[in-house]
């Protein structure tokens, strides 16, 4: 038999099975979260034209070089120009024209005093102090110019990245199709959510668990239920599932009579590991089906939850071009009681602090691979390296961040 994978061994595998989906366009108001599939090059300068960054009077700079409180200069009010329209002459010397804030900047005029520091009167603005040139005018092109990238392919839209290409006019934006993630539940044992128990069924939770970190993983999750343990079921699920991008299944992977994950993949598919180095989640398989890739989860909820962290997100995000593929990884210092090291690599759930300017990092309490409360508040998973001896309070671990954004604040 092959000898166990590590993680990344397994993980690497995985991701030589999997390529980044086409392109579609998508509307900048369904764009959050997103993948772009091509660098977005600017086609459009920002801001379009030079315009004014106040309310008040664009002129030419050279006519107010003189101008002081003891002999104030005076310029002739020639016209009125408003954001969303264009002034249709010029300003000649010793003339002024009334600005508002993002009209454009009438031809002749090089610099915009702002309105609190002038009087005006009779069809005369008066200065008492002399304006630079470029005063308050925003530059074309200040923000972005014809021919920058504006965001790289593989880059996650946020808020902020849409902004600026709405600004830019780049609507629609192309982005990497989500991929279609069909989830497959095996167990007798298992009720459907919402339907009463039977004596010795428990709740189905793996299912309701992957719709959601598929989603947040940037995936389209595709449930097909759950399949009794018998092998007709799975098949019959597992031919409906292969249209579909990725299939995870939930169960049946590990040693046992109703290994039928396993036994499909085996028969009908080609197998590319099915026990991994790693605690919790030995006991996870994958291989292709056909053309589809298949990740075979293990049954029990936790275990299910950081395989599917460890190589079914990695998975989508490659799908889906992104840049970054993995969670960032920091050090933390670790605090509590001793956790020893075995021969697999422990994942260990973990909540982030701050002690000061240090990261510090306690467990979520006892780790069993059917717990599924060790996962509820967890930031990071602490990597707990294959070894000899134990990490022990004050020793720096490697952490995998599980948020977008770091968790800073109290316990
Ligand atoms: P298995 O991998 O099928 O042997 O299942 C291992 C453990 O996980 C058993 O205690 C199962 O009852 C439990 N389990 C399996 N699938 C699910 C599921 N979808 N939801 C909740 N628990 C499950
Ligand atoms: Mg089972």
């Amino acid at each position: 038999m092959e000898p166990m994978l590590t993680v990344e061994e397994a993980r690497a595998r995985v991701l030589a099975h999997v390529q980044p989906l086409q392109a579609e366009a998508a509307p900048l108001t369904a764009a959050l979260g997103r993948v772009v599939a091509q660098d977005v090059v600017a086609q459009e300068s920002l801001p379009p034209f030079a315009n004014s960054a106040m309310d008040g009077y664009a002129l030419r700079a050279a006519d107010t070089a003189a101008a002081s409180a003891a002999a104030p200069t005076q310029l002739r009010l020639a016209g009125e120009v408003p954001a969303g329209r264009v002034y249709a002459g010029e300003v000649g010397a010793g003339e002024a024209v009334r600005i508002l804030t993002g009209a454009p900047t009438p031809a002749g005029a090089d610099a915009v005093i702002q309105q609190e520091l002038v009087t005006v009167a009779d069809g005369l603005v008066t200065l008492t102090e002399p304006v630079n040139v470029g005063v308050n005018v925003r530059a074309a092109g200040g923000d972005a110019r014809v021919g920058t990238t504006l965001v790289r392919a593989g880059v996650e839209l946020g808020p902020a990245e849409i902004a600026l290409l709405a600004a830019l006019g780049a609507h629609p934006v192309l982005v990497t199709r989500r991929p279609k993630v069909a989830i497959v539940t095996t167990g007798d044992e298992l009720a459907p959510l919402g339907v009463a128990l039977r004596p010795g069924q428990i709740h189905e939770s793996n299912t309701t668990y992957l719709l959601a970190a598929i989603q947040r993983a940037g995936g389209d999750p595709w449930p097909l239920g759950i399949v009794h343990d018998r092998l007709e079921d799975l098949e019959a699920a597992l031919a409906r599932a292969q249209e579909a991008d990725l299939i995870l299944t939930s169960g049946g992977v590990s040693v046992g009579d109703y290994d039928l994950v396993k036994q499909v993949l085996t028969r009908d598919g080609d197998m590319a590991f099915w026990r991994v180095r790693m605690r919790p989640g030995k006991p996870v398989a994958f291989g292709m089906l056909g053309t589809t890739p298949l990740l075979g989860l293990p049954g029990n909820p936790v275990s299910a939850a950081i395989t599917f962290e460890l190589f079914g997100r990695p998975a989508i995000r490659r799908m889906l071009g992104a840049a970054q593929v993995e969670r960032p990884q920091i050090e933390v210092v670790y605090e509590g009681e001793d956790i020893p090291m075995g021969d697999r690599r422990h994942f260990v759930r973990a909540r982030l602090a701050t002690r000061g300017a240090t990261l510090v990092a306690r467990s979520t309490g006892a780790q069993d691979s059917h717990l599924i409360s060790s996962l509820q508040g967890a930031t990071a998973l602490l990597v707990i390296p294959e070894g000899e001896g134990a990490i022990h309070a004050g020793d720096l671990v490697p952490a995998l961040l599980l948020n977008d954004a770091l968790p800073w604040g109290e316990w």
